[in-house]
């Protein structure tokens, strides 16, 4: 069933509230087998909407409006759909009733102009309104319909949940259901997954794979649609099973799971602990990994170093290495690392050092230039990036690509 979403209220197109309407009824009607190709948004404007109803009566099965439902001269929805169908508005004197009663309960008498509210097209089924005064309504004719919701958040959810979805299921039956499932990647670029996934996303339309790219991370995101919960899975499996066959390495949680999260579980898994010296995090990996409750179980402590004799002191960096290579070295980031996990007494040590910018960059070392070392007990290894972005952002990712390269570490056992 196709469905279309047709928000009113010139607010809206004042840009003076958020379509969180829209967004509502198109999660819920998704989740519900509905399928919803298109969202319009109008004025209220009689000729514009009457316009865009028609449309939408063209090209979907089922249009949903939202707002307009109240008692102002610019609350037109209900009007403007009877006419399209060349119905007559008439009273219905049990809503009435209702709306009498919705405001007798508060003590207050009811407005003439909420009379309106009463008011519905000849033949039309009526949805009654549990959470506030205006009911919404619902017309059929051949094969299409229409059905006119309210516009505050609350009634429309309301309604939606108690009347629309028995009513959808009753006019039009089980759609089956629709299964989402998001795995979380970094270290890789939204086109170069994109272009990793071309083969898989073009020879396949159940569960489709969307890519996005948030907070440096992609995301790609399965959705799968079947008749029940276990034919969605077992769709969702097989697709998440040639996706991880394809980027694995740059996959670390799915869902709402956060990378630092994913790292902690994994380090208490494996009975690690972890120490960091972070020279241009400045403690954001460590902020990030104290985030997550019971962290002492892993984290034994970080050292922030700054100073080239912060990091011979605390740290016992060669001065020489200093000299020879900079701050910001192969070199110096294994001794960070090789140090802080020596002085903490941990299993792995990290060490962070590179140029976060705007200023500081050379033609050799340019801004953006990290170094991320890690040491086990067993050995030192250590990856040189760089990256692009505001200092913050830079930061960002730094922190990022460490926390990952200690989950690829964990994971694979490699200590
Ligand atoms: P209406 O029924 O159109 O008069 O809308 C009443 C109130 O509901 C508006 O003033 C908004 O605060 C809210 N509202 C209407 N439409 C939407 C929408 N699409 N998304 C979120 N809020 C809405
Ligand atoms: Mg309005």
């Amino acid at each position: 069933m196709i469905v279309e979403i047709v928000s009113t209220g010139t607010e809206l197109l004042l840009g003076e509230i958020l379509d969180s309407n829209a967004q509502f009824l198109s999660t819920r009607l998704n989740e519900l087998g509905f399928s919803v190709l298109y969202r319009t948004t109008v004025g209220d404007n009689h000729e514009r909407m009457a316009s865009v109803l028609k449309t939408a009566l063209q090209r979907a099965d089922i249009v949903i409006t939202t707002g307009g439902l109240g008692p102002t001269q610019g609350d037109i929805t209900k009007e403007v759909t009877a006419k399209i169908f060349d119905l007559p508005m008439v009273l219905d004197e049990a809503s009435l009733e209702h709306i009498n009663q919705f405001f007798a309960k508060r003590d207050i008498c009811m407005p003439t102009s909420n009379k309106k509210q009463a008011e519905f097209a000849l033949g039309a089924e009526i949805i009654p309104n549990n959470f506030g005064t205006a009911p919404g309504m619902s017309i059929k004719q051949a094969d299409k319909m229409i059905i006119n919701l309210p516009g505050p958040p609350a009634e429309l959810q309301g309604i939606f949940e108690e009347q629309v979805v028995p009513y959808l299921f009753k006019n039009f039956g089980y759609q089956g259901i629709i299964y989402s499932k998001t795995l979380k990647m970094f270290g890789m670029g939204e086109s170069s997954v994109a272009n990793s996934l071309e083969k898989i996303i073009s020879t396949q339309d159940n569960p489709t794979i969307a890519i996005y790219a948030r907070n440096s991370d992609v995301l790609v995101r399965l959705t799968a649609k079947a008749q029940d919960e276990q034919h969605a899975q077992n769709l969702l499996e097989q697709t998440e099973q040639q996706v991880r066959a394809c980027l694995g390495e740059f996959i670390y949680g799915v869902n709402a799971e956060e990378l630092q999260a994913v790292v902690a579980q994994e380090l208490l898994t494996k009975q690690q602990t972890i120490s960091l010296a972070e020279s241009c995090t400045g403690g954001l990996v460590t902020a990030m990994l104290t985030e997550i409750p019971g962290c002492s179980n892993f984290l034994k402590g970080s050292i922030v170093c700054y100073s080239n004799e912060s990091k011979i002191r605390e740290l016992q960096v060669e001065p020489i290495s200093l000299q020879t290579h900079g701050a910001v070295s192969e070199q110096v980031a294994k001794q960070m690392a090789i140090g802080v996990r020596k002085l903490m007494q941990t299993d792995i040590g990290v060490g962070i050092t590179g140029i976060a910018g705007p200023d500081g960059g050379s033609d050799l070392k340019p801004v953006g230039l990290v170094y991320v070392a890690i040491a086990t007990e067993n050995k030192v290894v250590c990856q040189r990036y760089i990256f692009t972005g505001s200092r913050n952002v830079v930061r960002h990712r730094v922190a990022k690509t460490a926390l990952m390269n200690v989950f690829k570490i964990i994971k694979h056992k490699e200590f």
